[in-house]
């Protein structure tokens, strides 16, 4: 089943409820490594897109994104806003104003975000950051529509390879944003922003394609 404007708003209230749900876990991971501020950001800005989306109705899975996008840029600061924000908005762009997204074009959006996030970040595999998660996930989406799959199973697939790709942070030392001023110390601890992208992708394969 394809995804339409409905589909992508539901999934969105899922990824928030999943933000708010791992709000204390996502605050943990933080702090460990970074400031601690990470769950609260992800939470506020997902509180925001949900009362964006009460207001609005947007036609379109592009749309959608797009309100993501805004609503995060706006509500979030640190380094997770603008990356979240760019990813998404480079989603929503490459979405375009389709009425419906299919298993390819849903993981080309996939491929724009992580474009996005990395022209804006410049984060490299293995700098344990948030690409850590997003770049195998974009893979594995982009293998599962290459053979003709829908958006619910290319997102089942990104979600999996996502998780596994933020576990495969724990070892590294971190070498871009606020975890890296550790050094050597940032070894051993999951990294909180590729835990929130295995975190949104499994809650938006979870609703994406259910009527
Ligand atoms: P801040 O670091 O400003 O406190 P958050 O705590 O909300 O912001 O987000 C931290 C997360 O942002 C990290 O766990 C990492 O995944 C991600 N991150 C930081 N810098 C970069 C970067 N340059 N590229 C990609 N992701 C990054
Ligand atoms: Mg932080």
């Amino acid at each position: 089943m394809p995804c339409t404007a409905r589909d992508a708003a539901a999934a969105v209230r899922r990824g928030a409820d999943a933000m708010a749900e791992h709000r204390d876990e996502l605050v943990e991971l933080d702090r460990a490594i970074g400031d601690g501020d990470h769950g609260e950001n992800m939470d506020r800005g997902f509180r925001a897109v949900v009362a964006q989306l009460d207001l609005a109705d947007p036609p379109t899975p592009g749309a959608v994104l797009k309100l993501v996008a805004t609503s995060l840029i706006s509500s979030v600061g640190g380094a997770s806003g603008p990356l979240f924000g760019t990813a998404f908005l480079r989603a929503a762009s490459s979405a375009g104003e389709v009425e419906e997204l299919d298993g390819a074009t849903l993981a080309a959006s996939l491929r724009a975000a992580v474009e996005g996030v990395v022209s804006r970040g410049k984060a490299e595999p293995e700098d344990k950051t948030m690409i850590d998660a997003l770049l195998p996930a974009v893979r594995a989406a982009e293998e599962r529509a290459t053979s003709g799959a829908d958006p619910a199973e290319v997102l089942a697939a990104a979600a999996e390879a996502a998780t596994t790709g933020a576990r495969s942070t724990v070892p590294l030392i971190a070498r871009k944003g606020r975890a890296s001023y550790l050094g050597d110390r940032s070894a051993g601890h999951l990294d909180p922003g590729a835990r929130s992208v295995a975190l949104l992708l499994a809650a938006f394969a979870d609703v994406t394609g259910v009527e």
